[in-house]
């Protein structure tokens, strides 16, 4: 018998949980880490497979980055993903920090390319690697490490062309990564038509869809501008009069990003990495709607 899909409500019941990764970002002050802390406690029961910390450009937040992880791995039961990039450091500081994960006990990285420390055109650091599928290749020499890595359905801004960055994807799938995480993105027909075409192009591991709970229309529109992702005009319609009411935007947001997994779910579905913004409340919720409890 086919599974119910979980496109309307109704049939909610039936549907089995998807499985759910959660990314924060590393604290910068003593209130925000309490903060990041309340978020991971509330999240933690939902079993998330992984959960994953990014990482600043140039190691600007390596220190914070590596304080974080190690709290995960000493008061949690979480399994911790290590964010790397590397932009604007030679292959012999990638590796050493990349040793220090595995000696911690951090056995899965994020290996991204980053951007440049003070924005600006990418330029390859001499002694460095170069684009994120050699930090993968690099890796995989230091210890086997599960690596995820980034694809982008409405394609990298720096892409010479849509099959050419799709070509990247498949070369870091091949170099040895287990799965791509996708930027966040709105269309959902985007994301469908992309991963048509990556299974066209060979690609086979898995393309986990990357959600974002809108926490702030504006700065959504903002960071969305500079990553390539379009904000379609329904969000615009429902979030921009919401800005300052910030309980209702909440609660809109969040069906949003639920509305968005059920239909991905009808779809066949069955994984998300939810892009927390250290908070708990909008993803717990949207778990919550999926039938994913704690
Ligand atoms: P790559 O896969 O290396 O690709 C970058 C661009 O270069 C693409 O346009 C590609 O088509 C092109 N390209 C690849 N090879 C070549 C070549 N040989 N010649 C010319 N062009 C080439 N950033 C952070 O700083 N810290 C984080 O923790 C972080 N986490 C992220 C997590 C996810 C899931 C995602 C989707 C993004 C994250 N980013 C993070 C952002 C990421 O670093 C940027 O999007 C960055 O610009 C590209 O990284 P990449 O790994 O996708 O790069």
């Amino acid at each position: 018998m086919p599974e119910p899909v979980v496109s309307t409500l109704s049939t909610l019941l039936d549907v089995k949980p998807p499985t759910v990764s959660f990314e924060f970002f590393p604290p910068k002050t003593p209130e925000s880490e309490e903060k990041l802390w309340l978020s991971i406690k509330a999240l933690e029961p939902l079993n998330p497979a992984f959960v994953s910390v990014t990482y600043g450009a140039g190691g600007s937040t390596r220190e914070r980055t590596h304080h974080t992880l190690q709290r995960i791995l000493k008061e949690t039961k979480l399994k911790p993903a290590a964010h790397l990039t590397c932009v604007a450091a030679t292959k012999e500081e990638i590796n050493t920090v990349v040793k220090s994960y595995w000696d911690i006990g951090v056995k899965h990285i994020v290996a991204l390319r980053g951007d440049m420390p003070g924005g600006g055109k990418y330029v390859v650091h001499p002694g460095g690697y170069p684009y994120a599928v050699d930090l993968v290749s690099g890796i995989k020499k230091v210890a086997d490490f599960e690596i995820s890595v980034a694809a982008y359905p409405e394609v990298h801004p720096d892409a010479l062309s849509p099959e050419k960055d799709l070509d990247n994807l498949k070369r870091k799938l091949d170099a040895g990564a287990n799965r791509a995480i996708t930027q966040y993105f709105f269309d959902t027909e985007i994301f469908l038509r992309f991963r048509d075409k990556a299974a066209k192009a060979g690609i086979k591991a898995p393309i986990v869809p990357g959600i974002i709970p809108v926490a702030s229309y504006k700065q959504i529109v903002k960071f969305s501008a500079m990553c390539g992702t379009s904000i379609p005009a329904w969000l615009t319609h429902i979030l921009e009069p919401l800005e300052n009411k910030p309980e209702l935007h909440k609660i809109a947001s969040t069906m949003i990003a639920a509305e968005q997994c059920r239909v991905l779910m009808s779809q066949g579905e069955k994984q998300f990495h939810f892009y927390t913004l250290n908070h708990a409340d909008h993803t717990a919720a949207v778990c919550h709607l999926l039938n994913k409890r704690g």
